[in-house]
């Protein structure tokens, strides 16, 4: 019997590609009309774009860096971040630097988080929350300018709500002794470049479909896994593609669907506690909005980042300017990222008014004026666990029942509701592989290790 993996993000892809290595036969399908996931690329006006800004950032395990170079040569670049960000009505670069930084702020404004800096070791370590986490990590001052509006701008709630378990995984950087030792440490590159292929971020995924083709994956597109049922020596999926509905047994089944979900496809057989506990966790989702502008360069910065509530941008990148590559060279396309809810009046806007949108806010936010002669939206629904009050004893309800599932596995960074990175996803995808054995059986001993290290990734912007 053949072993299930569905969704063909980058998680669900390597997944297959490591079982198929390792003897499986595999099935790997995706509701959606191509592979990648978050992490795909298309085109829009003869550009290569993506799903917002996506670097390969410069801190993935050096193994994986040598392994994509095999994969994509030349093509995979190494650049210098060039990126932005609003600051109290100023620019100043991010990531950021010492010098920059205190050349483009106010003077008040260095003069009190230097003080908070000073005072850190005598606040109290640890708050319940991600607003007293951070305050005392960072101090009132960054986290007021910054992380509070930031906060509320990608979860949709206060930082007051969200538990204190995301600081751990976004505030990378640490106290704030370690953001200084990262500020002046000017001869250390961690963090300062990225890698970036010459035809769009999914050229990774792509390369990585045609090794898992060759390696004799089957790739079923536009097929959405939409019920399951396991045994203990198997499980029935319902599968729902272009041909109507079908149910089919596989040995295993490994799920980089998001946990909420893959929970709805079990709903007949899961406990009602199981279901209760899906039902209270979810995704902020995310609009993107891309605008064709006649002009070979709107800037020459990557990313621009707006922590601020007085734009509804949370990023805005120019694809174009992440790669030497074969763009058409009189016009460009930006990239606007919205985090918003599925279904919210944000949602529901038409492409016109999201440009028009956009449009104004840039220049508000001191940006030229786009002239835009095209627009184009996609619309992610999930993509930034919200982490409220209480999610953890969800998902471990969650969790608890799939490792009671002999031939069920979550993973990846909808399956584990985390904000994962490629890089995290792609090791998770590794590493699933290798636990499920030669008859379709899960080693939950090695899983449970495995699930325990990706606890401490943290998350890279
Ligand atoms: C705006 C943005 C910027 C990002 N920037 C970066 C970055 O700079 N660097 C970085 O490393 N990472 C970045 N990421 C994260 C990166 O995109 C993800 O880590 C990665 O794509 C996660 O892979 P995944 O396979 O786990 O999930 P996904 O990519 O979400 O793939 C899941 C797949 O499952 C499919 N699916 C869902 N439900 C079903 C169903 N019922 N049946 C069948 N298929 C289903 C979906 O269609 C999807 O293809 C960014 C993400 C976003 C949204």
């Amino acid at each position: 019997m053949s072993v299930l993996v569905a969704g063909a993000g980058p998680t669900g892809l390597i997944a297959a590609k490591a079982l198929a290595d390792r003897g499986h036969e595999v099935l790997l399908i995706d509701k959606a009309a191509a592979v990648g996931g978050m992490s795909a690329s298309f085109e829009i006006a003869g550009q290569r774009v993506d799903f917002g800004s996506h670097r390969l950032h410069g801190r993935a395990d050096p193994e994986l860096l040598s392994e994509l170079r095999e994969l994509l040569g030349e093509d995979l670049q190494r650049r210098d971040r060039n990126g932005r960000i609003r600051l109290l009505g100023r620019w100043v670069a991010f990531p950021l630097q010492i010098g920059d930084l205190l050349r483009g702020l106010p003077r008040w404004f260095a003069v009190r988080a230097a003080l908070d800096a000073a005072l850190s070791p005598f606040r109290r370590a640890k708050g319940s929350n991600f607003a007293q986490d951070v305050r005392a990590g960072l101090g009132p001052t960054v986290f007021n300018a910054f992380y509070a509006p930031y906060a509320k701008k990608l979860w949709g709630v206060p930082a007051e709500e969200i538990d204190a378990s995301m600081a751990k995984r976004r505030v990378s950087a640490g106290g704030p002794l370690e953001i200084l030792r990262r500020l002046v440490s000017v001869r250390s590159e961690e963090g300062k470049s990225f890698y970036y292929p010459r035809f769009g971020y999914g050229q990774i995924i792509d390369a990585i479909a045609d090794s898992a083709t060759r390696s004799g994956v089957e790739i079923c597109l536009s097929t959405r896994l939409d019920g399951l049922t396991c045994s203990d020596d198997g499980v029935d999926a319902v599968l729902c593609g272009p041909n109507g509905s079908e149910t089919r047994r596989f040995s295993t089944c490994v799920s980089t669907v998001a946990v909420q979900h893959l929970v709805d496809a079990a709903m007949p057989t899961a406990p009602s506690e199981v279901v209760d506990a899906a039902s209270r966790l979810d995704h902020r989702g995310m609009l993107l909005v891309y605008l064709v502008i006649p002009r070979p360069q709107y800037t020459p910065f990557d990313a621009h980042y707006f922590p601020g509530q007085d734009t509804v941008v949370a990023r805005l990148s120019e694809p174009k300017n992440y790669r030497d590559g074969d763009d058409p060279a009189e016009s460009t396309v930006l990239c606007a990222e919205i985090p918003c809810d599925e279904g919210g009046d944000l949602w529901e806007m038409n492409s016109e008014s999201l440009g028009g949108l956009v449009s104004r806010q840039l220049v508000e936010q001191g940006l030229p004026v786009t002239g835009h002669v095209g627009t184009e939206v996609r619309r992610l629904p999930s993509v930034y666990p919200k982490y409220r009050h209480g999610y953890q004893a969800d998902l471990d309800c969650i969790e608890t029942w799939v490792n009671e599932q002999p031939r069920l596995v979550t993973v990846g960074r909808l399956g584990l509701f985390v904000p994962d990175n490629l890089h995290h996803v792609i090791e998770m995808g590794n590493a699933v592989a290798r636990v499920i054995n030669s008859d379709g059986h899960i080693d939950r001993q090695a899983w449970r290790l495995r699930r325990e290290e990706f606890r401490s990734n943290v998350v890279e912007d």
